[in-house]
C-alpha cells in the first residue's frame, strides 16, 4: 500500500478522497492554488502544497506543479478526482515516465474514451448496444444531409472531444441540419480545440441511465449497477438516484453483465461509468468516464461500498474487495447537487458563507467543503455540496430528502437548495416518471 497520496483536485472530492485515505492509514497531500488557502481540503489534508495562481490553469491543471509536489512531499500515487486532470491521457503518461502511480485506468483507455467516436466503435466491438449514428465522424454538410435522412430527424450533431454538454445540436429537419452542423463545429473548435463531430438519432424522451463498472486491470470486472441522472438542464445533471425507478432486476442484469464483461475484455482498472439513453425498454451507449463521477455516493449508499477505498486499493495492485455476487442492492439513494447559483437564472453566486449547518440523522450524507465563515472563490465550479440520502425505499429516501433539505442551512449566498424543495412537491418527481427533458420543460413553464 502506498504511505502517501496526493489528491490533485479541491472542494468537497477532495474531502471524499482524504477521508478515504485516512481509513486505510495512508498519509494525504493537499494541493490548492493562492485563492484556496483557506480551504477545507487545505485543512484537512496531513500536508499540503501552494501549486500556483487561482486561474486554474496555472494551479489545479499545472501537470509540472502537481508533479513537482509530488517529488517534493514524497507521494507516490495522484487521485485526481473528477474534472480538472481526470481524464488526461498526456497527464496519466507523464506520471508514468516519472515513476507516480495514477489512482484511475490506463492511459490508453482514457485515450480510446476520451474519443466519442474511437469509444463508440469500440463499444459497439465490445457487443455494447449503441445510438443509431453516423459511422465514425461527419465533415460536411452534405455528408451530414445524407446520414441525418438515412437514420431520420431529429439528430443530433455532437462534438467527438465532448464534455459538460458542450459542443451538441439539435436538428429537428433538414432545413435546420446546416446551422446546427456549423454551430456544433464552431462550438467544439471553441471549447476543445476539435471540431470533430458525429451523427445520432435524437432520442425523443429517454432517460439517462448509467452503469458503475470496476475493473482489478488484470481482466476480472463487476458492475454495480445502475443510476438515473435524467434530471438535467443544459445536459448537466442536477439529481441523481439509484436503482432507477424503471428499470427491472432483469434489465440490470442483462446491461450490467454486458458492461462488466466489455471493461474486463480491455483490462480496465478502477472506477468506470458507461453512460446510456435508455427508451423503451433498450439502453442505447452514448460515453464512458474513465473516473470516478461526482454521484458515484448514490451507489456506495445501495451497495454498502467505498469506491475510492477500492481505486486506491487496485492502483497498488492489490484486490478489490468483492466479487459480483457479493453484490446486492439495499433500499433507494437519491442525491441533489448544490450549486452557488441563483435560481431561477442559474447563475453563480461566489461570496462568503455567514452560516452553515449540514442536515444530519439516519441515512443522510452531506459532502461539502463547506465551513462557517468560508469565502466561495468565484474561480472555479459552482457546485458546493451534495447532499445524499438513503432510505428503505423511494418512498422513504424523498421523505428523508424533503426532512434533511428543512434542516439544511447555506446562508449569505444564494444555492439550488430551494429549486430541490419544489421539485419535491411535484406529482412526477415522486412517482419517478420524467425524461431527460422533464426538467427543462418544468422550468420552462414554472419561471418562463
Ligand atoms: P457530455 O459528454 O457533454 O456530457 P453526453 O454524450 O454524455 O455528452 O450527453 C449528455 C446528455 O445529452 C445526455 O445525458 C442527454 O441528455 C443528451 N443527449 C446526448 N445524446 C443524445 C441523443 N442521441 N438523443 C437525445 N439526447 C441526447
Amino acid at each position: 500500500m502506498f504511505d502517501k497520496i496526493l489528491i490533485a483536485n479541491r472542494g468537497e472530492i477532495a474531502l471524499r478522497v482524504i477521508r478515504a485515505c485516512r481509513e486505510m492509514g495512508v498519509a494525504s497531500v493537499a494541493i490548492h492554488s493562492t485563492a484556496d488557502e483557506d480551504a477545507m481540503h487545505v485543512r484537512m489534508a496531513d500536508e499540503s502544497v501552494c501549486i500556483g495562481p487561482a486561474p486554474s490553469s496555472a494551479s489545479y491543471l499545472s501537470m509540472p506543479a502537481i508533479i513537482s509536489a509530488c517529488e517534493i512531499t514524497g507521494a507516490q500515487a495522484i487521485h485526481p478526482g473528477y474534472g480538472f486532470l481526470s481524464e488526461n491521457a498526456g497527464f496519466v503518461q507523464m506520471l508514468e515516465d516519472h515513476g507516480i502511480t495514477f489512482i484511475g485506468p490506463r492511459a490508453e483507455h482514457i485515450r480510446i474514451m476520451g474519443d466519442k467516436i474511437t469509444a463508440k466503435d469500440t463499444m459497439k466491438a465490445l457487443g455494447v448496444p449503441c445510438v443509431p449514428g453516423s459511422e465514425g465522424g461527419v465533415d460536411d454538410v452534405d455528408d451530414a444531409r445524407k446520414v441525418a435522412a438515412e437514420i431520420g430527424y431529429p439528430v443530433i450533431i455532437k462534438a467527438t472531444a465532448g464534455g459538460g454538454g458542450r459542443g451538441m445540436k439539435v436538428a429537428q429537419d433538414e432545413k435546420g441540419l446546416e446551422v446546427a452542423f456549423r454551430t456544433a463545429r464552431a462550438e467544439a473548435k471553441a471549447a476543445f480545440g476539435n471540431p470533430d463531430v458525429y451523427i445520432e438519432k435524437y432520442l425523443q424522451k429517454p432517460r439517462h441511465i448509467e452503469i458503475q463498472v470496476f475493473g482489478d486491470g488484470k481482466g476480472r470486472a463487476v458492475h454495480l449497477g445502475e443510476r438515473d441522472c435524467s434530471l438535467q438542464r443544459r445536459h448537466q445533471k442536477v439529481l441523481e438516484e439509484a436503482p432507477g425507478p424503471v428499470i427491472t432486476d432483469e434489465q440490470r442484469a442483462r446491461i450490467g453483465q454486458v458492461c462488466a464483461d466489455a471493461v474486463a475484455k480491455i483490462g480496465y482498472a478502477g472506477a468506470g461509468t458507461i453512460e446510456f439513453l435508455f427508451e423503451d425498454g433498450e439502453f442505447y451507449f452514448i460515453e464512458m468516464n474513465t473516473r470516478l463521477q461526482v454521484e458515484h455516493p448514490v451507489t456506495e449508499a445501495i451497495f454498502g461500498v467505498d469506491l475510492v477505498r477500492q481505486q486506491i486499493l487496485v492502483a497498488a495492485g492489490e484486490e478489490m474487495e468483492f466479487q459480483q455476487d457479493e453484490l446486492s442492492i439495499r433500499g433507494h439513494a437519491i442525491e441533489v447537487r448544490i450549486n452557488a447559483e441563483k435560481v431561477p437564472g442559474f447563475s453563480p453566486c461566489p461570496g462568503r458563507i455567514s452560516q452553515y449547518h449540514a442536515p444530519g440523522g439516519l441515512g443522510i450524507r452531506m459532502d461539502s467543503a463547506l465551513y462557517d465563515g468560508y469565502s466561495i472563490p468565484p474561480y472555479y465550479d459552482s457546485l458546493i455540496g451534495k447532499l445524499i440520502v438513503h432510505g428503505r425505499d423511494r418512498r422513504e429516501a424523498l421523505a428523508r430528502l424533503d426532512r434533511a433539505l428543512g434542516e439544511l442551512i447555506v446562508d449569505g449566498i444564494d444555492t439550488t437548495v430551494p429549486l430541490f424543495s419544489d421539485l419535491l412537491q411535484e406529482p412526477d418527481i415522486q412517482s419517478g416518471n420524467y425524461s431527460i427533458h422533464w426538467l427543462e420543460r418544468w422550468l420552462d413553464r414554472k419561471y418562463g
